[in-house]
């Protein structure tokens, strides 16, 4: 790609007229989260809220706004996202509107202190090493003290609709994902996003097939067909319905490979997240490579392409043959 966003961190920056982006920083990953101001007849519509201990200075960037902010709108629950919605609140005195699903998985994985323990066990059932497994959780954890989500925020639902804009449900990168829509814009979260693609993992208590969920959100927003589409990372997306329907070429390509990485023989989500992914993953690499690799898994096994076995202890997954169980 020929050109990178310049981020100017921390800025309301317009991107087109009544839109402004603030872009804020993050210890890893991509660097940065876009949050969107929606201009609207009463205030602005901020739209999600970076992470909660990076001292974002909220009272310095609402300054820089004409008007005030009117309601903050979450997308969905992962911690660049939600993570500053507390202090977003508290400096706008805004109220902040959230899926309904989503605001349920937020309080299960961000406002519980067992938490940790459960998805250590799953990672335990899909295979990965209990040293490895207890890495994975201690990366993981770092992001729980980045999240300060907002307690009761009000519900919402797809068809519904927030200061004009049509809320549509997009679930795949996280099962609540929320998108807004109005005239031919999307504000997409990470449902849409260049030149990276939304990670698509499995992750335990959520929708059994991400990925499938994932792959009916991409047809919707094509169907949708919006002019552009900002997104909470990367650039803009200026043609969506061709970027869609590459993600689904690039996810179509992957489930292929998942399914050559696939024999006979029972092999664990752990196992194939190192056919997809490669080695040398950093603990918090792998953490996602693995729930990526079971989101894939998942999917073929749907698609009648892969069986899911186990021996009730771990869950492992075999190739499909023609007419029946996999031999061993
Ligand atoms: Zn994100």
């Amino acid at each position: 790609m020929a050109h990178l966003t310049e981020h100017t961190f921390a800025e309301p920056t317009e991107v087109e007229p009544g839109i402004l982006r603030l872009t804020l920083p993050l210890p890893t990953g991509p660097r940065h989260v876009h949050c969107y101001f929606l201009a609207g007849e009463d205030g602005w519509t901020l739209v999600d809220t970076g992470l909660g201990l990076m001292e974002t200075p909220w009272d310095a960037i609402l300054a820089r706004l004409d008007g005030p902010v009117a309601r903050i709108f979450v997308t969905h629950m992962h911690p660049d996202h939600v993570g500053g919605a507390e202090a977003a609140a508290e400096a706008t005195g805004a109220p902040v509107f959230q899926g309904g699903l989503d605001y349920e998985q937020c309080e299960r994985v961000w406002g519980s202190e067992r938490w940790p323990e459960r998805i250590a066990d799953w990672f335990l059932r899909n295979g990965v090493p209990a040293p490895v497994a207890e890495e994975l959780i201690q990366s993981g954890h770092v992001f729980a003290d980045f999240v300060r989500f907002a307690w009761n925020p009000s519900l919402v639902e797809a068809g519904e609709e927030v200061d004009g804009w049509r809320i549509h449900a997009t679930p795949g990168h996280a099962d609540g994902h929320l998108v807004l829509h109005r005239g031919d814009v999307l504000i997409a979260g990470d449902t849409l996003l260049t030149p990276i693609t939304p990670a698509i993992g499995l992750y335990p208590e959520s929708r059994p097939d991400p990925l499938g969920d994932y792959l009916d959100s991409l047809e919707l927003v094509a169907k949708l067909g919006p002019r552009i589409s900002y997104g909470g990372h990367g650039d803009p997306v200026t043609d969506p319905a061709g970027r869609c329907g590459e993600i689904a070429a690039h996810h179509a390509e992957r489930l292929d490979r998942t399914e050559s990485a696939l024999s006979g023989v029972p092999r664990t989500g752990y196992e194939v997240s190192h056919d997809l992914f490669g080695d040398a993953l950093p603990p918090i690499q792998r953490r996602f490579a693995v729930a990526e690799a079971l989101s894939h898994l998942e999917r073929l096994v749907v698609a009648g392409r892969a069986e899911r076995d186990g021996d009730g202890r771990v869950v492992t997954y075999t190739a499909r043959s023609p007419g029946g169980r996999a031999p061993l």
